[in-house]
């Protein structure tokens, strides 16, 4: 077997790699993924929002992409009259910050509205008026996305992108890659757990914290790790209007969620070890999380927990942003991976970016190449500052 592209992986990455690649003529696209339930899958685990409240202005424009993609994600992936719903809520987000980090804020609105995101920064009176259920004490400010943030059915995005996909001429397979084949300049292609093999002109490693694994015997170190996310849902039967999702600065977050609210926070970094299981630790809930959201939010004494859930975060420990593109040294071979708890949203534009370097050998809509790898190997951190 030959094709043109494989794609490893075929989440929501793999999928909007293949949809842009087919919609710009490269049809002979194999997406090979392993899981068909998507059990474990980051893009099936996720929180499904979206932001421009970034501290990197790649990260922006990403997003800005983002959400024109997603508000016109029917018209985008109709196929035989069907159009994906994906239920966006373009409710915002509420980064709230004490006086230590007010100037933090201050700066990366200013980055945000410069580039064209609709943020508005409040003061605590600001805040009240617009949120009068919101606790304000020990807060000096915060930014609130007016129009362009929200939450989406992530699942159904990856599914609208696959089915595109195919539509348009891409080949699926249900498989497990073992290896990725090179002579050693050059990919080649790849090896299947049955011991088939496959050769491709390009290969896409879209695994999410698995590419790190398939990389690792090319001699590519990649410093992406798995890390383990909650979600916790809950009930709170007093109306708040208006209620967007919500950054508490300890990092905590809670947003609507139909009738619900789901919740979480990143566990304090000597608790965060590389992700072995999707166990769920609910104590973590009941002393991390709803202390915080209690005092943040007074309605939110009196609440009902729900269900939860564990993913895991394809984390880049070097400086928390994907690295995407060309892999340093190896012809053929193109990644996208590390994208630390904000990945979804940046599908699209990924995906796009990537269908350019295989079409054309350049970005040449928006240009990703501060995400390359080489700022790994150049040791040139890319930092964001706003990881939730
Ligand atoms: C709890 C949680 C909350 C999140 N919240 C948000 C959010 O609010 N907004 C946001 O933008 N992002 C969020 N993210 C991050 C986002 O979900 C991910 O960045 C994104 O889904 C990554 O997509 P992916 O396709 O790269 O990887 P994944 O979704 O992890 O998919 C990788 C796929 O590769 C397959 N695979 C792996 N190895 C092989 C192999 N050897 N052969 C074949 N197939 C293989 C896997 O089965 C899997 O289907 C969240 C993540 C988690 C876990």
């Amino acid at each position: 077997m030959k094709h043109d592209v494989v794609i490893v992986g075929g989440a929501v990455h793999g999928a909007s790699a293949a949809y842009h690649l087919a919609l710009a003529g490269v049809t002979d696209v194999l997406l090979v993924e392993k899981d068909p339930t998507f059990r474990f899958a980051a893009t099936a685990l996720s929180a499904g929002s979206i932001r421009q409240q970034f501290s990197t202005a790649i990260n922006i424009a990403i997003s800005l992409f983002g959400i024109a993609f997603l508000r016109t994600v029917g018209d985008r992936l109709e196929v035989d009259g069907e159009r994906p719903e994906i239920g966006l809520k373009e409710g915002g987000y509420l980064f709230l910050a004490t006086a230590a980090g007010a100037a933090t804020l201050a700066a990366n609105h200013a980055l945000q509205v410069g580039l064209g995101a609709d943020i508005a920064h409040l003061d605590p009176v600001g805040l009240r008026a617009t949120f009068p259920w919101l606790a304000t004490e020990g807060i000096a400010a915060g930014c609130f996305g007016r129009s362009g943030e929200g939450w989406f059915d992530g699942y159904a995005l990856m599914r609208g992108l696959r089915r595109k996909a195919v539509a348009l001429g891409a080949k699926t397979l249900t498989a497990e890659v073992a290896a990725i084949e090179h002579d050693g300049a050059r990919a080649t292609g790849v090896r299947l757990a049955d011991g088939s093999r496959i050769a491709a002109g390009t290969i896409i490693v879209t695994a999410g914290p698995t590419t790190a694994r398939l990389l690792s015997p090319l001699g590519v170190g990649l410093p992406v790790e798995a890390k383990k996310r909650m979600v916790f849902t809950f009930a709170c039967r007093t109306p708040l209007p208006r209620f967007p999702l919500l950054i508490d600065p300890t990092g905590v977050y809670a947003r609507p969620e139909g009738e619900l609210y789901i919740c979480g926070a990143a566990p304090p970094a000597d608790r965060d070890p590389e992700a072995a299981d999707f166990e769920v630790d609910h104590g973590f809930f009941e002393e991390a999380i709803w202390p915080v959201l209690a005092a943040r939010v007074p309605a939110f004494e009196a609440i009902g927990p729900g269900g939860a859930w564990a993913g895991h975060y394809d984390m880049n420990l070097f400086d928390h942003n994907a690295i995407v593109g060309p892999v340093e040294g190896i012809a053929g071979l193109l990644i996208a991976v590390g994208f630390s708890g904000h990945g979804l949203q940046q599908a699209p534009a990924v995906g796009r970016g990537l269908s350019e370097l295989v079409t054309k050998g350049r970005y040449t809509s928006l240009d990703l190449s501060p995400l390359g790898h080489d700022r790994i190997r150049g040791n040139r951190p890319l930092h964001e500052a706003n990881v939730v």
